[in-house]
């Protein structure tokens, strides 16, 4: 795609909060990089529907080719979309809405993304046992991406054990078990998931011991501030190898980038270092 100097592309993120996500800097870099004339921006909708639709609403009339969609919204996109991918449906939430002339499309690639994080760490992981801390929405896609990656079992440990039970359904070879008993199933593990909120810059820590994983087995983090969280430190001072979840960020991002605004979206050193500045300057 050419480059037109006089009408921009645009896209935004829909959240509410909104202010402190990265998105914004992420999707200017790529494409100040590719020199495409692009404008990416926050917009704060409160947590109801109608507030949702309404921006989005908003964002069509203006002419914006899409938005990332983010907390507490990623089902209210999948109710005000047209149509969605069998993996959103499936999902039950969508992180990416395209205004297309047929209306709305709702797709979720925080499953692609965090699939592609996995294999930047380990590209020739055997798919074992799987284990999956967290019930949430991002545990939701981190499930699907594994069952789609072929690990099985897939065992789903979460405070709230009607949420694991929930999304053990998800997936054929995956079963819930009780946040207590967290630390028995990775004995033998592949894969280790935290997609708890617990680690992050002002929640309380995640308490797991590693003692039982295998030193092959891969640690991967959907948190990404702070970057270094104590169980990737954990992991990596016993050996295991790791993955981030600033990886997982830019890879669900490098979708909604060339589906709006450019055509590369390369996730390489130096758009890392970008995103770790920020990440560091807010820290600081
Ligand atoms: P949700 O609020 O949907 O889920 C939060 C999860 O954390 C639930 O499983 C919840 O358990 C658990 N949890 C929270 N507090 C505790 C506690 N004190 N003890 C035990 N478990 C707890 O959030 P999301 O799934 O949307 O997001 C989770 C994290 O993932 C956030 O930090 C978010 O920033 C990050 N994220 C990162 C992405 C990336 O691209 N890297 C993409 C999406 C999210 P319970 O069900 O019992 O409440």
């Amino acid at each position: 795609m050419a480059a037109d100097p006089i009408t921009p592309r645009l896209a935004a993120v829909i959240g509410w909060p909104v202010k402190h996500s990265l998105s914004p800097l992420l999707h200017r870099t790529w494409a100040a990089r590719e020199g495409v004339n692009g404008h990416y921006i926050p917009v704060a909708a409160e947590p109801t529907y109608e507030a949702f639709a309404r921006a989005c609403d908003a964002l069509r009339t203006l002419g914006f080719a899409g938005c990332n969609v983010t907390l507490p919204h990623k089902e209210h996109a999948l109710r005000y979309a047209a149509s969605a991918t069998p993996r959103a449906e499936k999902a039950g939430a969508a992180n990416m809405l395209t205004f297309a002339p047929d209306g709305p499309k709702a797709d979720n690639s925080d499953i692609a993304g965090f699939a592609a994080a996995l294999r930047e760490t380990a590209s020739e992981l055997e798919p074992g046992r799987a284990m999956v801390l967290g019930a949430g929405g991002a545990a939701r896609a981190v499930v699907l991406a594994l069952a789609e990656m072929g690990f099985s079992p897939i065992v789903v440990a979460n405070r709230s054990r009607d949420k694991a039970d929930a999304v053990a359904a998800l997936a054929k070879r995956a079963a819930a078990i009780d946040w207590e008993a967290r630390e028995e199933p990775l004995a033998g593990a592949a894969v280790l998931v935290n997609a708890t909120s617990l680690g992050m810059t002002g929640a309380p820590p995640l308490e797991i011991s590693l003692d039982r994983l295998p030193k092959k087995a891969v640690v991967a983090e959907i948190i990404y501030a702070p970057l270094e969280t104590p169980l990737l430190d954990a992991a990596r001072a016993r050996g295991n190898r790791t993955a981030d979840g600033l990886s997982m960020l830019l890879h669900q991002a490098a979708f909604g980038y060339r589906a709006w605004l450019g055509e590369k979206a390369v996730v390489d050193a130096d758009i890392r270092r970008v995103l770790e500045a920020e990440i560091a300057r807010r820290a600081a």
